[in-house]
């Protein structure tokens, strides 16, 4: 029991992804269309997506076939390892027994290759010659940088302005793996030149980059556009990670009592937990927490409602808790936790109940990755200081307990990026910020006039 890397063996590799559609405990409102208001079929999306990812996208099958192409590069990092944070346990002096999934091994060093590779190669399958995306701090982008370099898929990325001037190195390493990269908003597209007109100092946003990534796309007949998170076949694909957890866990005989993760959009939460809330609404006791910054608040102060997923209005309408499509973030060191939504799936089982959702301020967050990195060495991403920081908080409870709960992190990256941030926080120069009450509000006067649908 005092093993400290729990390894699953290459042949033990899962074959398929989990789908948790149909075992949601109500049914997935569909995406709709923003012009007519009514549901949105499969060839409404097919200018933009492979047929293989929309099937996927809607699939009722819980179970997918992982490609052999894929599980190939998959074993590249996969399965990744999970460890027992032994050094962590003593240093906070609780009976509880803590693990973190690492997802940092990936070339990439994030869960994000997980589904970047696979849509790398569902796009090459059916020809597209070229995939447009956007990326905030550039994980995303860097990670489908390298699913179209292993499958030959020429790669374009909007990145985030700010991020752009504040983060070269990511732009150096998708570059490296031969993507091309403009800094969002830019006069290439109508989007970007709508925003630049009202303002050209704008330092951009996730969703001004969606916007400008879309139309290039849609305008592009050997082109295609990827999303990083959100939308049901990326979660898919990022389930791997809570099939081979589980896997790993039954090696050490335990089971979770929590599972604590970072929500951006919600992929790689949803890859480590989705596989165990099958196991929750079957009955198990687990306290699942999806942890946020206070400065985004989606999970845990957003309203319900449907919205776009971009700042142009490009998107479908889904249904989730969104800060508003006009949100533009502020200058906080996550920036992977920076969307103004989340996935539609994970909104709705946070409605239910079935996912507890906290938010976090920046220091106390970095307080915790630094004794992290302290104690077991690694330096987390900023993103998954917040799931450190919410394990940490249930490991203390334990200690004035007693209780010997198994708490699991859903590890999702290094900080390797991210030393600025590191740099601000021991120097003191990070500030806490909670996001206003009032801007919640005016983001619902800005949200489509759709009622969710009432169970
Ligand atoms: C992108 C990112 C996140 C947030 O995105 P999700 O889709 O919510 O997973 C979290 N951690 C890391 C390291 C990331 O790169």
């Amino acid at each position: 029991m005092d093993q400290t890397k729990i390894l699953l063996p290459e042949s033990e590799l899962p074959q398929q992804w989990y789908n948790i559609l149909p075992d949601l405990p109500t049914p997935l409102p569909p995406p709709l269309n923003p012009a007519t208001g009514q549901p949105i079929g499969p060839e409404d999306l097919a200018p933009i997506f492979p047929m293989e990812l929309i099937r996927q996208e809607v699939s009722s099958e819980r179970w997918i076939d992982i490609p052999d192409d894929v599980l190939r590069v998959y074993k590249l990092w996969r399965p990744s390892p999970l460890f027992r944070a032994h050094r962590l346990e003593e240093y906070l002096g609780t009976p509880a027994r803590i693990y973190y999934k690492n997802e940092s091994f990936s070339p990439a060093g994030s869960h994000k290759p997980n589904t970047a590779v696979a849509q790398a190669y569902y796009n090459k399958q059916e020809g597209v010659k070229r995939i447009f995306t956007e990326t905030g701090a550039g994980q995303w982008g860097s990670a489908l940088a390298l699913g179209g370099t292993l499958f030959g898929v020429e790669i374009v990325v909007y990145m985030v302005k700010i991020s752009y001037q504040q983060k070269p190195y990511r732009r150096m390493l998708m570059e490296t793996w031969g993507a091309t990269c403009y800094a969002s908003p830019t006069d290439r597209t109508e989007a970007g030149r709508a925003v630049l007109a009202q303002n050209p100092d704008s330092p951009g946003s996730l969703g001004i980059a969606i916007s400008e990534a879309i139309e290039e796309a849609a305008k592009d007949p050997e082109a295609k556009y990827a999303l990083g998170s959100v939308l049901n076949h990326v979660l898919l694909h990022q389930t791997i990670v809570g099939l081979e957890l589980k896997k790993q866990l039954a090696m050490v005989d335990e089971k979770p009592d929590v599972i604590v993760g970072c929500v951006g959009g919600g992929s790689n939460f949803a890859g480590v937990c989705y596989p165990f809330v099958k196991d929750k609404l079957d009955g198990q006791e687990i306290d699942i927490i999806a942890t946020e910054p206070t400065a985004c608040p989606t999970l845990t102060r957003a309203p319900y409602r449907y919205d776009f997923g971009d700042t142009a209005q490009l998107t479908p309408l889904l249904l989730m808790h969104t800060l508003g499509h006009g949100f533009v973030p502020p200058p906080i060191h996550s920036g992977g936790l920076r969307y103004h939504g989340a996935a539609p799936t994970m909104s709705l089982l946070v409605k239910e109940g079935v996912i507890e959702a906290r938010a976090y301020h920046q220091n106390e967050v970095f307080e915790a990755a630094v004794t992290f990195a302290r104690t077991e060495g690694s330096l987390p991403a900023p993103e998954t200081a917040h799931a450190i920081k919410g394990a940490i908080d249930e490991a203390l409870k334990c200690k004035e307990t007693g209780d010997e709960k198994c708490i699991i992190i859903g590890y999702s990256g290094h900080g390797h990026f991210d030393l600025a941030a590191y740099d601000a926080y021991l120097s003191g120069k990070l500030e806490d910020y909670q996001y206003p009450e009032e801007r919640i509000v005016e983001a619902l006067a800005e949200v489509p006039d759709i009622e969710p649908p009432t169970a």
